[in-house]
């Protein structure tokens, strides 16, 4: 099998939708093509136009080369090789951030190509299931005052979750106002809901962001009983990263923004952080998904993959959740933009907090091709 083509399709709601400050707002959609009639889907949680650039760009010398024009003719089940040498070949502009980001999506189209081929459902190809089920939690942005906290937790546990993430959004306040956010949080849950808080490295006039200043935040918040606290810190603040988890007994989780197995561990081991994030649509794709849990499991580490975007990264995060030793949760995106709720015929179920394991073939999606269409934003 030959790849022919690869496109790399930018998506964005429409302006009449008020944009939201997340980046499910917009996307790009990989499709890499065959000579035997495959296509292979993936998607890249990232800055989709610059995305775009790096996979149609022209080569300019040995290892300064466009993504696309490296892999034509490549035969997909080759996978490792040509991560390889996309990696080589982006050197002189590439190693870590978006170029990874472009990697990703393409590694995960071709492992939905050998998946649609070997009519295997990808978590088979990764060495099969280390669970039967797995344990969704609702991930949702952080409302401002203490009474909508409330409701929105209450939303979701209503829902059947045993476990939510609230994070940004009001967390860019205070203090004060963070505390509250949690305490009105953990009211509405009950004690046996697991909370989770993403503090996304907001500053605000009242905390500045370093180890020293999110230290008795953190602890104050020990009494709420947060299952962890995520990215209370810039992304290059490993020491910062140590102490914080050194002092507290709360998980630190951390690694959205971190790429490549030298990126994670560097997180893991200067960095202490108690469970890594890794993106399957920034990291490096599922190949580097992968070496990247399997590093954090030799460090006794679990693996909880960051998936923010369409229903793309959740199916591919949920093959690498149910394959992988360390894994326990799968992130379940549940705001409501188009990109999210559009992208895909029929979106990953999610029943009584558990998401629900399929056995079609790759991904095991199918793409809702109108939708792409609708959102395609080629500019
Ligand atoms: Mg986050």
């Amino acid at each position: 099998m030959k790849i022919t083509k690869v496109e790399a399709i930018p998506v964005r709601q429409k302006n009449d939708v008020q944009l939201n400050n997340d980046s499910a707002q917009d996307g790009i959609i990989i499709k890499v093509h065959t000579d035997e009639g495959i296509v292979g889907y993936g998607e890249v949680d990232s800055a989709p136009w610059v995305v775009k650039a790096i996979i149609e760009s022209p080569s300019s010398h040995r290892i300064c080369r466009g993504l696309g024009e490296m892999i034509i003719g490549e035969d997909p089940f080759e996978m490792e090789r040509i991560w390889e040498k996309m990696y080589v070949g982006s050197q002189f502009y590439g190693r870590r951030g978006v170029v990874i980001h472009a990697m990703s999506g393409i590694d995960i189209a071709l492992w939905d190509i050998v998946g649609k081929a070997l009519n295997k459902p990808i978590y088979k190809l990764l060495g099969g299931a280390q669970r039967g089920k797995v344990r969704a939690y609702a991930s949702t942005l952080m409302p401002y005052t203490p009474e909508e906290a409330y409701d929105e937790t209450k939303k979701w546990v209503e829902q059947g979750y045993t476990a939510i993430k609230l994070g940004w959004g009001g967390f860019e306040q205070g203090n004060r106002e963070i505390i509250e956010l949690v305490r009105a949080s953990r009211e509405a849950a009950g004690p046996n809901v697991d909370l989770l808080f993403d503090l996304g490295f907001i500053p605000s006039d009242d905390h500045p962001i370093d180890a020293a200043s999110r230290m008795p935040l953190i602890k104050e918040l020990e009494q709420y009983k947060p299952y962890w606290i995520e990215e209370p810190l810039f992304a290059d603040d490993y020491d910062g990263y140590r102490k914080l988890a050194e002092t507290t007994t709360i998980r630190i989780a951390g690694g959205e923004n971190e790429t490549t197995r030298y990126g994670f561990r560097q997180l893991i081991e200067q960095g202490g952080v108690d469970i890594i994030q890794p993106d399957v649509t920034r990291c490096g794709g599922l190949s580097e998904a992968k070496k990247i849990a399997q590093l954090a499991h030799s460090h006794h580490i679990t693996c909880v993959p960051h998936a923010w975007s369409s229903g793309i990264v959740i199916a591919a995060s949920l093959h690498l959740v149910t394959a992988i030793p360390n894994g326990s949760l799968l992130e379940y995106c549940v705001a409501e933009t188009p990109i999210r709720q559009e992208m895909l015929q029929s979106d990953i179920v999610v029943k009584d907090g558990y998401a629900q394991i399929t056995d079609k073939p790759g991904l095991g999606i199918e793409i809702n091709e109108d939708a792409l269409e609708k959102y395609r934003c080629d500019r």
